[in-house]
């Protein structure tokens, strides 16, 4: 029989059912964690916690949260992974690093059974996007040490599905090969760069939608669950795009499934999420509509397991059951909350900046930066950096400019210097930044 990867009894479960399904899982991750790894035996022994006290999830709150940072600077210190690390090097069969948005890559260990899980938990997720064993993929992701490239590479081979290794660069020739390849595809790419290669399409004179391109698995970035965006890349390449969303540090994990509400968290039995207030880290209770950061504690890994890691992304949660069957939480991505930043008194998150530019289509792509110049308080009208169509004569540039001003403040509620920049200026290849931060702390 083929395999499914619809995981039924773990993604049917009630909360309760999970919770006690999974408390001996974490009980038994904590307790390899104090015998072998330097960093959380300090952790848990600076707070005065005894690692048989975390038997449940809500004993797990008492930990301390574990920031990348503190991670990545240990191996600046030059240690391979770092004092978290459990597993023997012998054990050791896969490294990868984390970053793209911000900061430098961080290395992360897998042992051969912690690639299995990964693999795993990322066909669950692949399978409620609607891949299927027969899917012919083109992974646009960075092969060059991040996760993106080899680790989702493999859950889709784990799922069934071939995949074309693709990697960044070059999509002037990997449209010749879109067109070149028979029968429908599947493209894995961040959405921006979806956006960006239709650009490079129509340039060349290639219409997207002839290429066959009948599905878009997309991650990396938040954005396609703004409204209009989705739209724009679905009509565009005549093709289905689903939301798909991970971490580097422990696997893709959520995904959205046909009926489009919010991506499913599907890493039952392997990842447990907890939902806190970025500010004050207290805990929130899942319910619909409750908002805030999504923090990760891996419970079945060997090289090495993280306790209550900060995601920093910032999202939505609905609790209700989906037509699908699945009963677990579902989430909205709002965008990163390290992205987040205060305009006089007023969070502005980029994806509702994005919403709102999309008014502006066609004249304006839609890809567009913030450049946060001088160091906050952020009480002056930041640069807003946006695409313009080439199709916009120069002589109705100052006009744009103006009602996209004005627009930004009335809907996104902050001023912005708007400045027009040409189209492919600013999608990247890899994870576009929509916040520049240029300056010095
Ligand atoms: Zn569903």
């Amino acid at each position: 029989m083929a395999p499914t990867f619809w995981c039924e009894e773990l993604e049917t479960m009630t909360a309760g059912e999970l919770r006690r399904y999974e408390a001996p899982i974490l009980a038994a991750q904590v307790e390899y964690l104090y015998a072998y790894s330097n960093y959380y035996r300090c952790v848990l022994d600076n707070a005065g916690i005894r690692p048989h006290e975390i038997t449940c999830h809500e004993a797990l709150e008492m930990v301390p949260f574990t920031e990348k940072k503190d991670l990545a600077q240990a191996q600046r210190e030059g240690l391979l992974i770092g004092p978290h690390q459990c597993a023997p090097m012998d054990k050791i069969v896969r490294l990868v690093g984390t970053g793209g948005t911000s900061g430098k890559p961080m290395r992360i260990a897998w042992t051969r059974e912690d690639v299995h899980a990964y693999s795993e938990m990322g066909a669950r997720a692949l399978w409620i996007l609607g891949c299927r064993p027969g899917d012919l993929v083109v992974n646009c992701f960075n092969y060059s040490i991040y996760a993106g490239g080899v680790m989702d590479h493999m859950a889709f081979e784990h799922l069934g599905a071939a995949v074309l290794a693709y990697g960044v660069g070059n999509s002037r020739a990997l449209l010749d090969l879109l067109a070149d390849l028979p029968g429908d595809k599947c493209l894995y790419s961040t959405p921006s760069y979806a956006v960006r290669l239709a650009g490079i399409a129509s340039e060349a004179g290639m219409e997207p939608r002839t290429l066959n391109v009948r599905k878009g698995v997309f991650s990396g970035e938040a954005g396609l669950q703004v409204p209009g965006y989705r739209q724009k890349i679905e009509k565009t390449w005549g093709m289905a795009a689903g939301d798909l969303y991970g971490v580097a540090e422990l696997g893709c994990q959520s995904a959205e499934c046909e009926h489009r509400n919010g991506m499913h968290f599907c890493g039952q039995g392997y990842v447990i999420a907890e939902l806190i207030d970025p500010d004050s880290g207290a805990v929130k209770k899942m319910k619909d509509g409750e908002t805030g950061e999504l923090v990760f504690t891996s419970i079945r890994r060997q090289a090495s397991p993280l306790l209550r890691l900060r995601s920093h992304d910032f999202v939505a949660v609905e609790t209700s059951r989906c037509a699908c069957g699945r009963t677990g939480f579902r989430f909205h991505t709002r965008g990163r909350s390290d992205d987040m930043f205060v305009v006089k008194g007023v969070n502005i998150f980029p994806t509702s900046i994005q919403e709102v530019l999309h008014e502006l289509h066609p004249r304006l792509t839609g890809e567009f930066q913030v450049a946060l110049d001088t160091p906050p308080p952020f009480d002056y009208a930041p640069r807003l950096l946006v695409e313009v169509s080439p199709g916009v004569p120069s002589s109705q540039h100052a006009a744009l400019i103006r009602e996209t001003e004005a627009v930004i403040r009335t809907k996104a509620a902050f001023a912005a210097l708007v400045e027009l920049v040409p189209q492919g200026t600013i999608a990247s290849e890899h994870k576009t930044r929509r916040v520049l931060r240029n300056y010095k702390l």
